[in-house]
């Protein structure tokens, strides 16, 4: 069975329900302000068609941050509705909760078009992926539309037993569309040379898409502090680099492999005595005691352009060093310029790297810049993710 697209829809004079990802970063000096709107506006296409399209109601949904369960204020999505009424031109409004008894009023209301549901995470039953709260969210729409891609990893009221309501109803947006499109791009059958460049932190939470993707790129660049635990499995020094032992028994079992001769690991490093210390530039693998490793070097970074510059398909994951702090940003810098005057289909697969193009000012440049960075991942690691699945097949 196909996975059903909004443009096969009537949605003439209907209730329509909608999920989005709102959960958007938001200023850190000024919480009533959105750091950045991307998933906003890559929302917009969806919400434009169905608006076009007649729908006589549209009802807004989403997420935002990790209230756990409880009201808080905190994490109302009033900063979203105030940016969405700007970006449509006419009101959005916000219910008190997703449960609010005046929704039904609102829905019967021949004015206020698009309503926004307060934080679906207000209520434990969204993580719950209660079927009770499903049903009662699919009593606001005749059709549902699913635009979330970066969610569809969860297997949530609102992205997964909802579907459970909508049998034959259920479609796909925009967003959620170019996401599939541009991850199929680099499952099936990738244009090769396919190198992949992970970086970030955390080698636990990575380690499946690097065995993953080991059986399909040419060359897998490993940095930032992911490369830590694999120098030190190779029995080189580390001196105060992040690395736990536990990433560093996994470090070992990718490097028993046969595919260990894909992995292209830092030559050498911007260290410091501290987070915030002095930049230093050394050139060795080794990093002395005392020293954290904080950047891949300009060697390594020149190593990674003389590989890069053959690609013809290229998934980037995370940083390359502690890039918030100006001094260690060199790394991660220079890869997002150099892929973006690749001729090459790129793909910025996750959220911090995500941050570092768009500080680039090259988002324009790369091939596709996804919304959903664990929703990437877990994409290409397993094929599929709980939310499409259940919008493809319905469920029971
Ligand atoms: P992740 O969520 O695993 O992609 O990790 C992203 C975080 O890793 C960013 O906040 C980076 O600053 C951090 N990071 C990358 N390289 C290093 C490093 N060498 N030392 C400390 N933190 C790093």
């Amino acid at each position: 069975m196909a996975l059903k697209f909004i443009t096969e829809a009537d949605l003439k004079d209907k209730k329509v329900l909608a999920r989005f990802d709102f959960n958007v970063p938001m200023d850190k000096n000024d919480s009533s302000k959105i750091a950045d709107t991307t998933r906003i506006d890559e929302a917009l296409e969806t919400i434009n068609y169905i608006l076009k399209s007649g729908a006589k109601k549209l009802v807004l949904m989403s997420h935002f941050g990790r209230p756990k369960g409880e009201i808080n204020k905190k994490y109302s999505l009033e900063p979203v509705a105030s940016y969405l009424s700007e970006k449509l031109g006419e009101d959005v409004i916000l219910t008190e909760t997703a449960l609010d008894r005046g929704i039904k009023t609102l829905l019967n209301l021949n004015e206020s078009r698009v309503i926004l549901l307060e934080n679906l995470r207000f209520h434990p039953e969204e993580e719950g992926n209660d079927r009770e709260f499903a049903r009662q969210l699919s009593t606001y729409g005749e059709v549902f539309v699913f635009d979330a891609f970066g969610a569809a990893h969860r297997k949530h009221a609102s992205t997964y037993e909802i579907n459970a309501f909508y049998k034959n109803k259920a479609y796909g947006g925009f967003l959620l569309k170019r996401e599939l499109e541009a991850l199929e791009k680099i499952i099936n059958h990738p244009k090769v040379p396919f190198m992949a460049i992970v970086g970030g932190a955390k080698v636990s939470d990575k380690i499946k898409i690097i065995e993953t993707l080991l059986i399909s790129v040419d060359k897998l660049f490993i940095g930032g502090a992911m490369a830590y635990p694999f120098l030190k499995a190779q029995g080189y020094t580390i001196g105060k680099s992040l690395c736990s032992d536990e990433d560093v028994s996994l470090a070992k079992r990718i490097l028993n492999t046969p595919s260990k001769t894909k992995i292209v690991l830092p030559l050498d490093h911007i260290v410091s005595g501290a987070l915030d210390g002095k930049p230093e530039v050394l050139d060795s693998i080794n990093i002395p005691e005392g020293k954290i490793g904080l950047d891949i070097g300009p060697r390594t970074l020149a190593h990674y352009q003389d590989f890069l510059k053959n690609a013809q398909t290229v998934l980037w994951n995370g940083p390359l060093g502690l890039f918030e702090n100006k001094d260690f940003s060199k790394g991660t810098f220079g890869v997002a310029k150099t892929l973006s005057e690749l001729k090459a289909y790129t793909l910025i697969g996750g959220g911090d790297s995500v941050n570092a193009v768009k500080l680039s000012g090259l988002t324009d440049k790369m091939s596709h810049v996804s919304t959903g960075g664990g929703a990437s991942l877990e994409f290409i690691e397993e094929g599929s993710l709980p939310g499409i699945q259940a919008l493809k097949f319905g469920i029971d």
